[in-house]
Order: structure tokens, then C-alpha cells, then sequence
């Protein structure tokens, strides 16, 4: 048994095609069964490189691992040319060389008449050798088949087309060569977007020309955004990279985008066992889902307070790079992001606060400085820079005494130390509690800052 994901590269992977992945392997996952990944570029015009890259880069991330795949469409067009002439060779199939006008015209004076566009297949009997190539869909009977979510479906031949299976350049087309590797990659439960549940029957009456069984069906319905209408970037971003570009973690997304659609009573939190345990494509929701972007970022701080620590640094460690940091510049990145994790929005926000700890930098932000630095805040910096210097032990706690000290002999409230001295740690004033932050850039660093800070008052004077 297997079921698979067929993602055509002809964009990037969007958040809706992340989540029809995501069904697919919990179905594969729940039924100990294979889970493939299909790559439908035979489209040549339409696909590209990048988009194939950022499909394999986005499944990694994700940790939807696939036991079959990357398979590619474009290295199996010679099994589906022997598909196509077997169907042409047994009257299943047939040439069509009707013009782009006359199908236009066919098509409109039927809209016009309020009947559906179909072809009249007005070239099944004409035996050309060249042109486009047809399926003769029966005329008669009607195509029935329980779909996991839509429940049972059934239509009338009649209202349907004689679908193009290969182009007047002879190149296959979705409606084949879906159907092929269905049947050939033993798919057991084809899971997609219901944006094909209209190519289905079509499918269906191939896969019996073929005298092939049948795979299962589930069409999950589409994303909507917040205010109802079709997802677009206007309702947050698209591509699921950007969401590891803004700092969600993986398993974050996965747990929302799973709940965009399925249910399981009143749960919020799944870990990934738990999807598997509890996931059922009979509870896939048959309305379409809204995205919330508030949730989102809800369930990923959620994550980043509770995320095992190696997981996290993991997941941190690209944005790190992002950010050059290097780590071996530092504290242990362990303990810095146990004492982030608690109130950082997403993980840019925790890298963004981890670059004072190991980055140096040249100068201080001057809209910062004028404002904070002064000949009043000198005599702080200064107070700080003696008495860190020869504190021995260097912890939060000891460096909070040396304020609280400061703020008792200077007769001063503690932000009258802390703003300075934060400024002068992080550069630009963005720093969390001061003294773990001083504790985290370390005695030499913190020193030289102070110094750093002294001088450019200093240099007011001059
Ligand atoms: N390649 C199709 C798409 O990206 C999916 C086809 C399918 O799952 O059957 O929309």
C-alpha cells in the first residue's frame, strides 16, 4: 500500500500543497505503508529547477521524509508513449486535429445554450495519424466513486469530455500520466487538492480502458484566507519556505497546517505521534479551511517554550548562519536558549537576540547614544566598569548585586544603570533582562564594551 504527493514544479510549494503532503504521509505513516514523492514536470515550458529545489528543500524541512522518490514524470515519458499507443491501438484513443478556432466556437455556443463545453467528437471516427491524441470516454453509463471526503460522487458520461491525453507535439499529458504512475506506483489512496475532483471521473474511466483497478480518493479542500476568500499573499505568505525564513519551527507549521481541515475534538497540540494515532481522512472537514495567522504564531511560541533544547538549537542554527553568528564565539547555546525561550516571538527573534553574545560590533546606534549616553550616564558606566572588572564570579546574580550596588550608592532607580549599560552591551539598546544578558557576552566582552561605551562619551567632551 502507498499513497504519494505529485507537486508539479511550477511555482513554489505553497502552504496548501504542504498540507495535502502532510495528509498524504500520515495516511502512508498510519498504514504502515510507503509514502512517494512524484515530481509531475512534464510540463517542460511551465516547470523549473528552482521550484523542484525548493519541493525537496521544503519536504526536508518539513521531515516529511518519502521512502520512493524523488520519481520524476519527464524520465518516464517512454512507458506512457507505450500506454498511449496501446489505448490508440485498441480504439480507446484517437487523433484529433480540430482547430483552436473551431473548439472555441464549440465551446462558446454551448455556454451560450447554458450547456456545459465539451467536445463533440466530431474527429473519433476521421482515423487521423496526427494531432493531438483523445481518450474516447463511453458515452453511455455514468461514473461513480465514494470519495474519502466529498462522500459518494457520480456522474453521467455524457457530460464528459473525450480528454487530450497527449499534445500535437506528442507529449503526455496530467490526466495520463497520473493514471500510469498511479497504477504502476501501486497507489493505494491517491490524497490531493480538490481543484482535481472534476479530472477524476475522466481518471477513472482510463484507468478502466486500461482495465487497471481503481485507487481510493481523497480531495481535500482548499486554504481560504481569514476574510473567506481564496488564500493569496495578501493573507501572509504562500511559500512554505518563507515560514522557516520568518521562524516557525517545522513541527510548529505541520501542527497547524494539520488542523487546517481535520480535527480531532477540541486538540490543538498534536505531536507528530499523535497525528499519526488519531489521524482519518474521514475526518478531513468537506468545507474549506481559513488560515489565521494569530494561531499560527500562537502554536509556534507554544512550541519554542516546550521544544526538546536539541531540536531547538537545530532549528535555530539556520537562522544563526543567516545572521553569521558563530557559535564557538560564545556561550553555550544551550543555556542561552533556555533563558530565551520563554519570550521569544519566533526563531529570527531568538537569533536576533542571540547576535550581542557572540558578534562584536563597531559602533553604537547613534540615535541610541545621544539619547543615553551623557556625562550623568558616564559616571555609571564608569561605576560598571570597575567594579565588573574585578568581580571574580561571573554570573546573573553577582552582576545584578553590582547594580543594585550602584543604584544604592548613586541614590538612582535601577533603570538609571540598566538603559546604559544595556546600550552598551548590545549596541543598539535591544537586549532582555541585563544582567543574564551580561552574564551570556561574558566578562572580557562586557569590559571592553563598558570601555567602548566610556570612550565615545568621552569623545563628546573633545
Ligand atoms: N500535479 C498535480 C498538482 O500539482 C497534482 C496531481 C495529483 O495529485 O493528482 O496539482
Amino acid at each position: 500500500m502507498k499513497s504519494r504527493f505529485a507537486p508539479s514544479p511550477t511555482g513554489y510549494l505553497h502552504i496548501g500543497g504542504a498540507r495535502t503532503a502532510l495528509f498524504a504521509w500520515l495516511w502512508a505513516k498510519k498504514n504502515n505503508s510507503k509514502f512517494v514523492l512524484r515530481i509531475e514536470d512534464t510540463d517542460r515550458e511551465r516547470s523549473t529547477q528552482d521550484s523542484v529545489d525548493a519541493i525537496l528543500e521544503g519536504m526536508d524541512w518539513l521531515g516529511l521524509n518519502y521512502d520512493e522518490g524523488p520519481i520524476f514524470q519527464s524520465k518516464r515519458i517512454d512507458r506512457y508513449n507505450e500506454v498511449i499507443s496501446d489505448l490508440l491501438s485498441h480504439g480507446k484513443a484517437y487523433y484529433c486535429d480540430c482547430s483552436i478556432e473551431r473548439l472555441e466556437e464549440m465551446r462558446e455556443t454551448l455556454i451560450a445554450i447554458g450547456e456545459k463545453p465539451k467536445y463533440d467528437g466530431c474527429c473519433r471516427k476521421k482515423y487521423l495519424k496526427k494531432g493531438v491524441i483523445r481518450f474516447l470516454n463511453p458515452d453511455l453509463g455514468a461514473v461513480s466513486f465514494n470519495d474519502y471526503v466529498k462522500g459518494q460522487i457520480e456522474i453521467s458520461n455524457s457530460e464528459l469530455d473525450d480528454l487530450i491525453i497527449a499534445r500535437s507535439d506528442g507529449s503526455p499529458t496530467y490526466n495520463l500520466t497520473v493514471v500510469v504512475d498511479d497504477h504502476d506506483m501501486k497507489i493505494e489512496c491517491v490524497i490531493r487538492g480538490d481543484d482535481h475532483i472534476n479530472n477524476t471521473p475522466k481518471q477513472i474511466n482510463l484507468y478502466e480502458a486500461l482495465d487497471w483497478s481503481t485507487p481510493k480518493f481523497a480531495h481535500v479542500p482548499m486554504i481560504l484566507g481569514s476574510d473567506g476568500s481564496r488564500l493569496s499573499k495578501r493573507h501572509g505568505a504562500l511559500n512554505l519556505l518563507s515560514y522557516r525564513d520568518k521562524g516557525f519551527l517545522p513541527k510548529a507549521l505541520l501542527n497547524y497546517i494539520v488542523r487546517l481541515g481535520w480535527s480531532h475534538g477540541d486538540q490543538e497540540i498534536f505531536s507528530i505521534d499523535d497525528m499519526i494515532k488519531l489521524f482519518e481522512l474521514k475526518n478531513i472537514n468537506n468545507s474549506p479551511a481559513s488560515f489565521n495567522q494569530e494561531k499560527l504564531e500562537w502554536i509556534n511560541q507554544s512550541y519554542i517554550k516546550t521544544t526538546g533544547i536539541e531540536e531547538l538549537v537545530d532549528n535555530l542554527k539556520w537562522h544563526l548562519n543567516q545572521l553569521s553568528i558563530n557559535l564557538s564565539n560564545g556561550p553555550d547555546i544551550n543555556e542561552v536558549v533556555e533563558s530565551l525561550r520563554e519570550r521569544s516571538k519566533s526563531l529570527v527573534d531568538m537569533a536576533q537576540s542571540c547576535v550581542m553574545f557572540y558578534n562584536d560590533f563597531e559602533d553604537f546606534e547613534l540615535g541610541q547614544a545621544s539619547k543615553v549616553f551623557n556625562l550623568e550616564s558616564k559616571l555609571i558606566l564608569d561605576d560598571l566598569y570597575l567594579q565588573l572588572k574585578i568581580l571574580e564570579d561571573w554570573n546573573a546574580e553577582n552582576i545584578h548585586s553590582v547594580i543594585n550596588n550602584i543604584c544604592e550608592i548613586r541614590g538612582v532607580g535601577f533603570g538609571k544603570v540598566g538603559q546604559p549599560f544595556r546600550l552598551a552591551l548590545s549596541g543598539d539598546g535591544k537586549a532582555g533582562s541585563i544582567d543574564i544578558s551580561a552574564y551570556f557576552v561574558g566578562k572580557k566582552r562586557t569590559i571592553s564594551r563598558l570601555k567602548m561605551a566610556i570612550e565615545w562619551i568621552n569623545n563628546l567632551d573633545s
